[in-house]
């Protein structure tokens, strides 16, 4: 499989990986843990057709639910998942952060959700996989192996403004003792800086949410007055304010934008399109 890496002179980060026709990234840092399941899908492997093709993980987005349910099967057959126990986040661009039970398995996947405008999830339970989701914008995983917990975040620009990445430690800090030193950190595939261009206000809402040094290196000018983002950059300099350690963080170097046919991606596709999805779960 052919697919454009932003930092080939590096070791990878995140290894593209197939097993019965899925194909699907994992964080080799993560692999290490052996308490927990993780992965982050791809368009291929599933059974979802037309602009959904194929492995849709989205039931809001107009595809056939079955199609969808059948995609949870295929991954979490290969992740070594319960795809009935999934429990799904509710993204609204907001940095509310759920704390996950027994009483959650299956909701969003197999019975309705009863909670809305929640972009990041937490457990310390086992056997119930946390699902994201994505097609631009940044998933981050998190792993503390000290107090046996995970959580699992979405955070487009307007979490990664509002410091999603902290959020998340924080309230996993609270529910389960974590202590950000800890924690293994994973930032995953999503739009590059080279992709992606935002408009002043954008722009403007960063310079406020970082120092002039952070800001130069999180945000480019260009010549037709928008600028370039990387929120990669930006959720990295955010973990490790939150005290995250280096050797602890894994960021991704693959795009969603510049790989629209193994990813779906909203600046490509618009909303013609299906969702990728993040998947971590406690063993
Ligand atoms: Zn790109």
């Amino acid at each position: 499989m052919e697919y454009k890496r932003s930092c080939m002179d590096r070791l990878q980060t995140i290894v593209l990986k197939e097993k019965r026709g899925v194909y699907y990234f994992q964080f080799p840092m993560l692999e290490e843990v052996k308490e927990i399941s993780h992965g982050f899908s791809t368009r291929l492997g599933g059974v979802s057709q037309g602009e959904y093709a194929s492995m849709n993980f989205s039931f809001t987005r107009g595809d056939d639910g079955n199609a969808v349910k059948e995609n949870y099967r295929r991954i979490c057959g290969v992740l070594d998942m319960p795809w009935e126990r999934c429990v799904l986040s509710h993204q609204t661009h907001t940095v509310n952060i759920k704390k996950v039970t027994e009483e959650d398995a299956g909701k969003g996947v197999v019975s309705e959700r009863d909670y809305r405008d929640v972009d990041g999830l937490i457990t310390n339970e086992r056997q119930i996989p946390l699902v994201t989701f994505f097609a631009d914008c940044v998933p981050l995983y998190f792993v503390d192996p000290v107090h046996h917990a995970i959580g699992l975040s979405h955070s487009g620009w307007r979490g990664t403004v509002k410091r999603m990445g902290e959020k998340t430690l924080l309230a996993m800090n609270r529910e389960f003792g974590t202590k950000a030193e800890d924690v293994l950190a994973c930032v995953g595939p999503s739009i590059c800086n080279q992709c992606y261009e935002v408009g002043e206000e954008v722009a403007e809402e960063f310079a406020q949410g970082f120092s002039q040094d952070q800001k130069t290196q999180i945000l480019r000018k260009k010549e037709n007055g928008k600028y370039l983002l990387d929120l990669w950059k930006a959720n990295e300099i955010i973990l490790l304010e939150a005290s995250v350690q280096p050797q602890h963080l894994a960021v991704t170097d693959v795009c969603t934008k510049c790989n629209p046919h193994l990813l779906y991606s909203h600046r490509v596709m618009g909303e013609k399109r299906g969702n990728l999805a993040a998947f971590l779960m406690l063993k």
